[in-house]
C-alpha cells in the first residue's frame, strides 16, 4: 500500500490557512477556473522544424473571465 515510487513529488507542507487568497484584480472573486491558452509556434522557431501546437495552461477568474497578469507565464 506504500507506494513511493514518485520521486518528483515532494511532500510540501503549508500551512494555507496563513495563505493570501488571490483575488480577481477586476471583481474580487477568489474563485478560478483552468483553461488552455493555444500557442502556436512557427516551423522557424520549433525544436523540431515542424510547426507546433502547444496548449499553456493559465487561470482566468470563474465570474468575469480575465486571466490576471499574475497568471500569465512571463515571456
Ligand atoms: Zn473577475
Amino acid at each position: 500500500m506504500n507506494q513511493q515510487n514518485k520521486p518528483q513529488q515532494q511532500k510540501i507542507n503549508v500551512d494555507l490557512s496563513q495563505a493570501e487568497s488571490m483575488k480577481c484584480m477586476e471583481c474580487d472573486s477568489e474563485q478560478f477556473k483552468m483553461e488552455y491558452l493555444i500557442k502556436k509556434v512557427s516551423a522557424l522557431l520549433s525544436p523540431t522544424g515542424d510547426e507546433m501546437v502547444i496548449p499553456m495552461q493559465v487561470f482566468s477568474c470563474s465570474k468575469c473571465g480575465i486571466i490576471p497578469e499574475d497568471f500569465l507565464p512571463s515571456n
